[in-house]
């Protein structure tokens, strides 16, 4: 029994007694090792091809290695064709798990974008909404602060300095020939700081505005609002009427900056993007 060859380190060793009694896999040995015997493989097969060689060569040929690998295969030593091929056969299956190595990791790299990506759509659509909730926001900021013409319909009769009968001096705002009963809305947000008859203004409507500008709504069928109450243009501060010194229905609007003297209300609320 050779005792001089272990299972552990698969290496050759030069022997120098018999044939081993037990014949071994011819593929037991890992590539690696067989690797090793490739340069020798020719060896190999001359032992291989010439039984009357290696039995010339005697005990004196069991110091060859290749003649130690013939031993290892159980006396039928590996063709060249056989070892490349077993060389092969362990490559490719090296190979298969670099490929699987790789292709795990490519997928768990894309695991990682794919999630990235997930996150930068999820962010960008946050962002999106957060900046339409913004735009929502200023849109109704602006709508609130907006003027608007007091009337959805009419016709400018008399305009700012006309001189009349009807006035004691020349006229203080703009005539707006409407319906009677047609809604007389406030020009833009604001407090009411007045609402009564007023003489020849008849019921009157006195909304002072965030710039400090009055706008005065008179000659108005009734009164839809009171004192101190904060509106805008969406509200109603009465009907059309003929209350008043008037010779038919329609508003007479006056606008006042900083509670002065008044001005041309079309010249001013141009200024505020209503062209009347
Ligand atoms: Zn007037």
């Amino acid at each position: 029994m050779p005792k001089h060859r272990t299972e552990d380190t698969h290496e050759p060793r030069p022997r120098t007694g018999t044939r081993p009694d037990r014949p071994r896999p011819r593929h037991r040995k890992p590539a690696r090792a067989l690797g090793r015997f490739v340069p020798l493989v020719a060896a190999g097969v001359v032992l291989a091809s010439g039984g009357a060689l290696a039995a010339e060569l005697g005990d004196s040929a069991t110091s060859d290695p290749a003649h130690a690998l013939g031993a290892a295969s159980g006396g039928n030593v590996l063709t060249a064709a056989e070892l490349d091929a077993a060389r092969q056969e362990q490559l490719s299956r090296g190979g298969g798990r670099r490929v699987l190595e790789v292709e795990q990791r490519d997928a768990r790299m894309v695991a990682r974008l794919e999630a990235r990506a997930e996150r930068l759509q999820a962010r960008r659509e946050r962002e999106r909404k957060r900046r339409a909730a913004e735009r929502e926001r200023r849109q109704a900021l602006a709508e609130a602060r907006a003027w608007r013409p007091p009337l959805t319909g009419y016709d400018i009769t008399a305009t700012f300095g006309q001189s009349s009968s009807l006035w004691s001096t020349v006229h203080t705002g703009v005539d707006l020939a409407a319906p009677s009963g047609m809604p007389v809305t406030s020009t833009a947000p604001g407090t009411v700081t007045f609402a009564g008859y007023d003489g020849a203004y008849g019921y009157k409507v006195v909304v002072e505005h965030e710039n400090g500008t009055a706008t005065w709504y008179a000659h108005l069928a009734s009164l839809s609002v009171n004192v101190g109450e904060v509106v805008s243009h969406h509200t109603v501060v009465g009907p059309v009427g003929s209350t008043g010194n008037v010779t038919g229905p329609h508003l007479h609007l006056e606008v006042r900056p900083t509670g002065g003297e008044p001005v041309d209300p079309v010249a001013a609320l141009a200024g505020q993007g209503v062209h009347l």
